[in-house]
């Protein structure tokens, strides 16, 4: 064993579509990755079995030491105390699942359990775009949007964990409805599926000409919308000028709630890039104190695919002796 993997994590990824499973040193070198699918379809029981399979052979392989800790970045709202997910609609059927004593019963290790939000924030500060920050807003823009926050150091995620559900966070009294049964979320604005329902909206009009040609023979996608736009497509430029004002709304109100130093942006819907990101920015100042934004700054994650992973195990690091 090198000195290196005497100080690394087991890291994991619970995805809707893929498990994965790495290990990670506290220099944020990343070894022995593995993926298998997640197959929700057949029930916790299953997928927990192989999750424990998986981490048990990357241990076994990187000849990591049974002291050696778990941390598992899992779709949420989960109890961080307990390791038990209450629901999630990426994974069909579950409910009130204890994930973590499961695991560690599986694996024989201590595992530690966090929603996919809360890892990557943590990811970000200890390995990625945020680090040496110590007051960071994090936000994903995907399928979903997620987000977390770590004020002065310490992740802030409420009574039970729950927290920092910043996609949640409404931006409009009479917005569209969200995936969550609320009116007017960011994520409502946001996310892939949001941006997409738009573009399938207009694909519907006169307008709609480039956004269904980008689309082909498939549904009218965020990608497909980006795609409009970076031809030059008004309609579709148009659409992702309203995601990236709601977007800097949200932000406005993170600046002046938390204070941060830096807001990391992560998240696939992120990397359509400055047609998104720059209407954000032009907004920031209509809904934000200038004091909180001037000592503020907007970067993209760093960390890409592999946040989930670097978040796990920053999570599992956290509560290590190693660490
Ligand atoms: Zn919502």
């Amino acid at each position: 064993m090198t000195a290196d993997e005497a100080r690394s994590v087991l890291a994991v990824d619970l995805g809707g579509t893929n498990i994965r499973v790495a290990v990670v040193s506290t220099s944020g070198a990343l070894t022995h990755r593995r993926a298998i699918a997640t197959d929700a379809k057949d029930g916790h029981p299953s997928v927990i079995r192989r999750m424990t399979g998986l981490i048990n052979e990357v241990a076994g392989d990187a000849g990591l030491p049974p002291m050696t800790p778990v941390g598992v970045a899992s779709p949420g709202p989960l109890d961080p105390h307990t390791g038990v997910v209450l629901f999630t609609p990426n994974l069909p059927g579950w409910r009130d699942v204890p994930l973590g004593p499961s695991l560690s019963d599986g694996a024989g290790r201590h595992v530690s359990v966090a929603n996919d939000g809360n890892c990557a924030v943590l990811g970000e500060m200890r390995f990625g775009a945020a680090r040496g920050a110590t007051n960071i807003v994090y936000l994903a823009l995907g399928t979903g949007v997620g987000g977390g926050v770590v004020s002065n150091g310490q992740l802030v995620d409420g009574v039970r964990g729950f927290g920092a559900e910043l996609g949640h966070t409404v931006v409009a009294l009479d917005g569209p409805r969200c995936t969550c049964g609320g009116i007017g979320c960011l994520e409502a604005f946001v996310a892939g599926w949001a941006i997409g329902r738009e573009g399938e909206l207009v694909a519907t009009t006169a307008d709609g000409e480039a956004i269904l040609a980008a689309a082909g023979d498939g549904p009218v996608t965020a990608g497909a919308v980006a795609a409009a736009a970076k031809a030059g497509d008004r309609a579709a430029v148009a659409i992702l000028e309203r995601a990236g004002h709601a977007l800097g709304a949200a932000i406005g109100s993170f600046v002046n709630t938390f204070n941060p130093e830096i807001v990391v942006i992560g998240g696939g819907v992120a990397a359509i890039g400055d047609l998104l990101l720059k209407p954000a920015r032009r907004a920031i100042p209509q809904y934000s104190f200038v004091a909180n934004r001037s000592c503020m700054r907007i970067v993209r994650s760093s960390l890409g695919d592999d946040t989930a992973l670097f978040g796990a195990a920053a999570l599992a690091l956290g509560t290590s002796a190693l660490s």
